[in-house]
C-alpha cells in the first residue's frame, strides 16, 4: 500500500483526499491518503512523524508551503524558485524532496480544458501572490510569447516577473486587453471574502478568442466567468488547476499518469 496525505491548518475542507483516491481507485492503485492538521511551528515534527510512519508523500497546503522547506533534505529547481513546496516524496531512504506542482497543474487543467496550453500566447496575471507565481513560472517555461504581470504593488510584480526574466513585465495598465488568456490569481469574485461580488478586471475590451481563467472555485462561475462568458469567450475556473497540481503529485508518489477527468470529476463533487 502506498500512504500519503495532506497537511494543512485548517485542513478539514481539503478536497485533496477525494481527488487523490478518485485516482487510486479507477486506477486499481493500493492508496491511502488523509488529513493531518498540522498547527504552524509544526512542520519539522509533522515530517518526521510522516517519515517514521513510512509515508510516500505529503501534499503540503497554506500555511506551510514556505515553511517545509528548511527541513527537507532537497527542493526542486521549481519550488526553489518559487519558494514554496507543495508536494513532498519520501525516497526510499528516507530523504525528502520538495516539489511544487501548481504550475504545472495550471497548464495541465488549461490543456484539458481549452485543449491547448500557452505557446507563442500572451499570457496577462493578475496578482502576483503564490498561485500567480507558480503560473508565471510556468508559462515562462511553456513558451509563451508574453506575459503581463498585472498587480496592485508594483515591487511584486516585478518581483513575481523575474521567474520569467525573457518573456514577463511588471504592472502594465493596458495589459489585459491584448492578451490571449487570462487569468485571475487574486481574491477578487471569491466567496466569503470582501470581494465576493467584483469583477478581478474589465472583460469588455477582450477579443473574441481570449481564454479567461480564474484560479477560484468557490464559486465555481465568479462574476469574472459570468461576464466572460455572457460575452462568449472560453472561460474555466480553478478546479483543474486543483485537480492538475493533484495529478502530478499523483504521479510523483505511484509512478502512474493520474487520470485527469476523474480528478477533476472528484474535486467538483467536493
Ligand atoms: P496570495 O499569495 O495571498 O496572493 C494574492 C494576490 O492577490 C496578491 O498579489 C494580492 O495583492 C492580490 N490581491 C488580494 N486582494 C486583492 C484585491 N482586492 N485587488 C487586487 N489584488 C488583490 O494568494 P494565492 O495563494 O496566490 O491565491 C490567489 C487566488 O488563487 C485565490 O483566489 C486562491 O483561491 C486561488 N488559488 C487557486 C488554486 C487552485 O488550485 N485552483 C491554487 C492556489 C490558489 P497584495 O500582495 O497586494 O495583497
Amino acid at each position: 500500500m502506498i500512504r500519503a496525505g495532506v497537511i494543512g491548518w485548517p485542513v478539514t475542507h481539503s478536497r485533496s483526499p477525494a481527488i487523490h483516491l478518485a485516482a487510486a481507485a479507477a486506477l486499481g492503485v493500493d492508496l491511502e491518503y488523509r488529513r493531518f492538521p498540522v498547527a504552524p511551528g509544526s512542520v519539522a515534527a509533522a515530517i518526521r512523524g510522516a517519515r517514521a510512519s513510512g509515508l510516500r508523500g505529503l501534499s503540503v497546503t497554506m500555511p506551510h508551503k514556505e515553511a517545509v522547506i528548511e527541513h527537507l533534505d532537497e527542493v526542486s529547481d521549481v519550488a526553489a524558485a518559487l519558494r514554496a513546496v507543495n508536494c513532498i516524496t519520501f525516497g526510499p531512504d528516507g530523504r525528502t524532496l520538495g516539489d511544487n506542482t501548481d504550475g504545472a497543474g495550471f497548464l495541465l487543467g488549461l490543456e484539458h480544458d481549452s485543449g491547448s496550453g500557452v505557446e507563442g500566447c500572451h499570457v496577462a496575471v493578475l496578482g502576483a501572490g503564490g498561485a500567480a507565481r507558480a503560473v508565471i513560472h510556468a508559462c515562462g517555461g511553456a513558451g509563451a510569447d508574453r506575459i503581463s504581470v498585472v498587480a496592485r504593488r508594483p515591487e511584486a510584480a516585478i518581483d513575481a516577473a523575474h521567474l520569467a526574466p525573457a518573456v514577463a513585465e511588471a504592472n502594465l495598465a493596458s495589459a489585459v486587453h491584448d492578451a490571449d488568456v487570462i487569468v485571475n490569481a487574486t481574491p477578487v469574485g471569491m466567496a466569503d471574502t470582501p470581494y465576493a461580488g467584483e469583477l478581478a478586471c474589465s472583460v469588455a475590451a477582450l477579443g473574441p478568442d481570449t481564454r479567461v481563467v480564474d484560479l477560484i472555485y468557490n464559486p465555481l462561475v465568479t462574476p469574472l466567468l459570468a461576464a466572460s462568458s455572457d460575452l462568449g469567450l472560453r472561460s474555466y475556473g480553478g478546479l483543474s488547476m486543483l485537480a492538475g497540481q493533484a495529478a502530478a503529485q499523483f504521479a510523483h508518489w505511484t509512478g502512474v499518469d493520474a487520470p485527469l477527468d476523474v480528478m477533476f470529476a472528484a474535486a467538483a463533487a467536493g
